[in-house]
């Protein structure tokens, strides 16, 4: 096993584009610094005490010593909570040297390694004396899910330098998961993806093949209902049909988008062209009919799930965290095997209009659900309560499902492994933040930059070159699917480039510097007509930020219901806030509302200010709506 540190979450052994990891990309100041600041000296900690508290990790003490299941807290998946933090810690210690997160890890590894069986078995909810048989529920059960989420901790520390402790134990347990279902074994899926890329990550790591030969069984039998059919149907879990054979993404968001992730691997490692551009098909269609302005994905909060095809209700939107996480591994794994950077537009809104809107400034509460429209203002939980529902109105301090902040605390620490990629040719740059890039090419050729920016709040990316040998070599800068008017400047010439890929090839040396302009003027955005829940109404967005209306803003105490805007007049900014006009109409209690006989409110006499939906609810209770109906001019 290679111990080598490359801080990497995902090395495909081909692709269209190598991934730089923790070790190669140091985001060094600015929005996304600051939240890996806080994630680091806070929300590990905060997952950490919580888990503890709730008994979570005691799971483990109890089970080493015969306490279970009378001691077991938690729901069937709290393990798979506790493997997420630590991959955290894993990639916190890579990034930063934590002492602090190192420690954690070591503990808990400490805790669990003990409570795993001779057979390489591992789970605190199953299998004991007055427990339920292994992998007798397979349909909620979670052991091979919790299994994933081992392996990717694991992978996080090996590839951090670290093959310890824990590292054996995955590979045990990884071992016993080919053993019981392999082929002649059971031969069945887990009710919810998650083991197939941790398998194939595994095969990555270590270069043993019947891992990877495990993760494509699994992907190959889901489909084949070997579930069982449940109140939501097969498609919940993606049993009702072949994987390569679905159109769109379908059922609970997170399993269908850790299952799209997981096949893209499989994909990539076995040369199935077939089965990537299934999946490739699948993305267009959900981005295309089932997606949020955000990012976000999964409208219906009842099974979690995908909606039909434009069923996008915005105060209905579920988008949960977790599946803007999980949509943001896909976007890298697609980009990676693709190098088309729609990819990278996709983390890019997603990163910054779901991942960053659930956790609170303090980084010790989160949003589950990320509606973008939220009709009644909330109350302010409090700090000790563990919140019993996703839908929560202002960000909760821990759930009783809490799967979401775990997974923001291992997003944040290894997110400068989701900056940039090298080729053959050169470095390319899909993601901007303030940042040093130190790399190779294929060919061993160092290329070094360093990147100055206020994005997402300023346009403008300096990139200085480092690192270079005297040979040519391409910079390559992602131009948002959302710039329109979008320059490069090199030396002394200055050109618009188009969205997509615009590259600089030729010799550099240190001390150059190239420069990369990105509209920021605020923007009305109109939706397409069939999505029936948001006709006639628009969005403003500015750069990759989402703006919504919220009524802590608002004149009067008045509530977001009552705004109209006019998108026909030009947005404006005054002290730093987007601004349009608008006007509050009265909201009549005793009316009919289906008579338009009053004909549309005209004029509009008031500013309605804008603010990034991502820093919604920070200011305290309030009303909120990304998508705003429409006045007529005067
Ligand atoms: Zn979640």
């Amino acid at each position: 096993m290679s111990g080598r540190l490359d801080g990497r979450p995902v090395v495909p052994s081909s692709g269209r584009l190598r991934p730089l990891g923790i070790g190669e990309v140091e985001i060094t100041g600015g929005f996304w610094s600051e939240r890996q600041d806080v994630n680091s000296s806070a929300t590990i900690a905060h997952c950490h005490d919580w888990m503890e508290r709730l008994g979570w990790v005691g799971n483990f003490r109890a089970a080493q010593e015969g306490r279970l299941p009378q001691d077991r807290s938690g729901v069937v998946f709290t393990d798979s909570d506790v493997y997420k933090l630590m991959e955290a810690a894993a990639w916190e210690t890579g990034r930063s040297g934590s002492t602090d997160a190192d420690e954690r890890f070591t503990a808990l590894a400490e805790v669990i390694a003990p409570v795993q069986e001779s057979d390489g078995y591992l789970n605190t909810f199953f299998g004991r004396s007055g427990q339920p048989a292994r992998y007798s529920d397979l349909e909620w059960g979670h052991e091979l899910y919790c299994y994933g989420h081992m392996l990717q901790a694991a992978i996080a520390r090996a590839r951090t330098g670290k093959a310890d402790l824990f590292v054996e134990v995955a590979k045990r347990a990884a071992d016993h998961v080919c053993e019981a279902f392999g082929q002649g074994g059971i031969e069945r899926v887990g009710g919810h993806p998650e083991i197939e890329l941790g398998l194939v990550e595994l095969a990555r790591l270590t270069g043993e093949e019947r891992y990877l030969h495990q993760a494509t069984l699994f992907v190959d039998r889901r489909g084949h209902q070997t579930l069982a059919d449940i109140h939501w149907g097969r498609s919940y879990f993606q049993d009702d049909i072949p994987v390569r054979e679905a159109t769109v993404f379908t059922g609970h968001s997170v399993r269908a988008l850790y299952l799209a992730a997981g096949a893209v691997d499989v994909a990539v490692e076995t040369g199935d062209e077939l089965l990537l551009e299934s999946i490739i098909g699948q993305w267009e269609r959900t981005i295309a009919r089932r997606t949020y302005l955000t990012g976000g994905m999964g409208s219906h909060h009842d099974g979690e799930k995908f909606g039909d095809d434009f069923v996008l209700p915005p105060d209905r939107a579920y988008s949960e965290t977790c599946a803007g996480v999980a949509s943001v591994m896909l976007s890298w794994r697609l980009l990676l095997a693709t190098g088309d950077s729609r990819f990278a537009d996709l983390a890019e809104r997603t990163l910054f209009n779901v991942v960053a809107t659930s956790p609170a400034p303090d980084g010790r509460a989160f949003f589950y659900a990320n509606p973008l429209h939220q009709r009644v203002s909330g109350v302010v939980p409090s700090p000790d309560t563990v919140s019993n529902r996703a839908s929560s109105s202002l960000r909760e301090p821990w759930f009783a499902v809490s799967c979401c902040p775990t997974n923001i605390a291992r997003t944040f620490a290894s997110l400068g492994a989701y900056m940039a990629t090298v080729d053959g040719a050169g470095l390319q740059i899909h993601q901007y933040a303030n940042s040093r890039i130190s790399a190779s090419l294929d060919d061993g050729r160092p290329v070094g930059v360093e990147l100055t920016t206020g994005y997402p709040h300023d346009g403008k990316v300096s990139i200085r070159i480092t690192e270079t040998d005297v040979a040519p070599w391409s910079l390559t800068v992602r131009v948002p699917e959302w710039a329109s008017d979008a320059w490069l400047t090199d030396g002394g010439e200055r050109r618009r480039v188009g969205p997509g890929a615009a590259s600089v090839q030729r010799p550099f040396v240190v001390g150059d510097q190239i420069e990369l302009e990105l509209p920021m003027a605020p923007r009305w955005t109109v939706p397409d007509s069939r999505i029936d829940s948001i006709r006639g109404c628009v969005a403003v967005e500015q750069g990759p930020l989402v703006l919504c209306v919220e009524s802590v803003d608002l004149p009067d105490g008045r509530d977001v219901g009552s705004v109209l805007v006019d998108p026909g007049q030009d947005l404006d900014e005054t002290e730093g806030k987007v601004v349009a006009a608008g006007r509050l109409v009265e909201i009549e209690d005793r009316r009919w509302p289906y008579i338009a006989s009053d004909g549309p409110a005209t004029g509009a006499d008031i500013s309605v200010p804008l603010v990034p939906y991502q820093g919604w609810a920070n200011r305290g209770p309030s009303t909120m709506r990304v998508w705003l109906p429409t006045i007529e001019p005067d």
